[in-house]
């Protein structure tokens, strides 16, 4: 085998036959490898997990996280992303303006997105920062049983038990579940630091600053749908346009909010600046069901049960001043 070869376990959080799935998974990247553990050098987290379930984990603490689209599909390319940047000190990220970005033609090898990964001090690049989907959006967040309309929060789970009270089986459990039973340390909220770029959109980093920061994002064609009433047609449209004047990733993470006001109109402006801020509201996925997200809060009616829903929808992180 060619020593350039690397393996990178991918979705390890997904229950079925994942690497920490909880269906058939293994309870440690060790067990998993055996003594050949030490080759791996980074793992890929799926949709349903963010950077910050993951930096709980020990066996991770010295190993990449990385992301990717699980495209599925052509549209869904690059719903989540590894951003590798220069090493070369002049670069920051977070200081990006969309020429600079646009404008950078250093050429770049095999071995060095390997070097990143590898997280080599030497190799011409690293990782940036991760494009995330917020995790609640995954299938596998919360734990449940979608054909007999059981979903429990991690709370639920802890409470209840892990076995569905309508057909007695094991219930699927979600990745946020997973990640408690095995953390080694609790990262709180209010821990993390946030710092945002120029444009405003927020990065996310773990308390020590030790890791790679991440963003997370909404698609624009979901944002667009969602400004357009639900819309397909409309919001497809008007995404051709847009992503003729620039990229998604530019419009979503570097374009000042006055610009895309100029381009797309107050209401994608408005939005933009919502995700950036981490706002949004989220119905979270379980057993299969992708999670929902909305961006602007619908209108409660009067009946209360909703409003309470519409509480809990708003995780603990979006809670940001
Ligand atoms: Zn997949
Ligand atoms: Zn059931």
């Amino acid at each position: 085998i060619d020593e350039k070869c690397l393996l990178i376990p991918a979705h390890i959080w997904t229950p079925w036959f994942a690497l920490f799935g909880s269906k058939s998974g293994f309870t440690s990247i060790k067990e998993c490898f055996g003594n050949l553990d030490k080759y791996i050098y980074g793992v890929e987290t799926g949709l349903s997990s963010d950077p910050i379930m993951n930096w709980q984990i020990a066996e991770l603490d010295n190993r990449s996280i990385l992301s990717s689209s699980d495209a599925h599909s052509g549209p869904k390319i690059g719903r989540e992303a590894t951003v590798f940047v220069p090493t070369m000190k002049q670069f920051n990220p977070l200081r990006q303006s969309s020429n600079e970005v646009n404008n950078l033609t250093i050429s770049f090898t095999y071995q060095d997105i390997v070097d990143a990964i590898k997280q080599n001090p030497n190799g011409k690049l690293k990782i940036g920062y991760t494009i995330e989907f917020f995790p609640e959006e995954g299938k596998y967040h919360w734990s449940g049983h979608r054909a007999c309309n059981i979903k429990y929060t991690p709370d639920d789970v802890v409470k209840n038990g892990k076995t569905c009270p309508v057909c007695h089986q094991t219930l699927t459990i979600g990745v946020e579940n997973q990640i408690r039973d095995r953390s080694t340390r609790i990262i709180t909220v209010d821990k993390l630091r946030l710092i945002k770029n120029s444009a405003g959109m927020t990065f996310v980093y773990d308390p020590e600053k030790k890791r790679r920061p991440f963003v997370s994002l909404v698609p624009l064609l979901e944002v667009l749908t969602e400004i357009n009433e639900g819309s397909a047609t409309k919001a497809l449209e008007k995404y051709n346009r847009l992503v003729n004047i620039a990229s998604e990733f530019d419009i979503l993470l570097r374009k000042p909010c006055a610009e895309i006001n100029t381009l797309g109109g107050e209401k994608l402006a408005q939005a933009i600046q919502i995700i950036r801020n981490r706002k949004v509201y989220i119905n979270p996925g379980y057993d299969g069901v992708f999670g929902t997200v909305k961006i602007f809060n619908e209108p409660v009616d009067s009946n209360k049960t909703e409003l309470t829903s519409v509480e809990e929808k708003q995780p603990t992180l979006f809670k940001l001043t």
